[in-house]
């Protein structure tokens, strides 16, 4: 029995994000087809609506609505004390987490010379640029422990080394390929207060 090609293009749609398996997609939606029109709208004007607003904010290329995001535009913050990630959902991980009260450094992905992606590909120029500004104390380097997350890690600590006072790399709590994404709060708050000077 064919699914409606309608409904198919739904369920092809859901399965492309990650973690949605063809199984979970057609759950889905069934779902999205069981609500009331008023919900489906809601859902796919959510969606139109984020492609739409969301942007990278131009200081730090976290996500932001306006050219900075909440977090740069926050007083309160200690801009001495900087967090460099891979990715802009990072920055929640480490929000949720309440260890971290500095500002952020969003690279946009990590070094992968097998996939063709080198510092110039990365908002490193950008992270460089920022630091010779002066004002940073230190640098805290929470790519993750990934082969890719080391080798940018270790770029930037030879590339920042002598711009920065103290350069440091979140601590080994984290498992080897872990995520920061799939990081606990406990674990998360672990690896920061056990955070090490770079090669030490
Ligand atoms: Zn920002």
């Amino acid at each position: 029995v064919n699914i409606p090609a309608s409904l198919e293009r739904l369920v092809a749609e859901l399965a492309r994000l990650p973690g949605v398996g063809r199984k979970t997609a057609q759950r889905l939606a069934f779902a999205i087809l069981r609500n009331d029109t008023t919900r489906a709208h809601a859902l796919a004007q959510a969606i139109e609506e984020v492609k739409a607003r969301i942007r990278f904010c131009e200081q730090c290329f976290g996500y932001a609505e306006d050219t900075r995001c909440t977090v740069c535009t926050d007083g309160r913050r200690d801009p001495a004390s900087l967090c460099v990630v891979e990715q802009p959902g990072d920055i929640y991980v480490i929000e949720r987490s309440g260890v971290f009260r500095g500002l952020y450094h969003v690279l946009l992905g990590v070094i992968s010379p097998l996939d063709g992606v080198g510092p110039d590909q990365l908002k490193v120029r950008e992270l460089l640029a920022r630091v010779e500004r002066g004002g940073v104390t230190e640098l805290i380097l929470a790519t993750n422990p990934s082969m890719q997350g080391e080798a940018t890690a270790l770029h930037l600590s030879r590339l920042l080394g002598d711009k920065v006072p103290r350069i440091t790399r979140l601590a080994r709590g984290m498992p080897v390929g872990a995520n920061l994404e799939f990081t606990d709060d406990v674990t998360l708050n672990q690896a920061f207060s056990g955070r090490q000077t770079f090669g030490s």
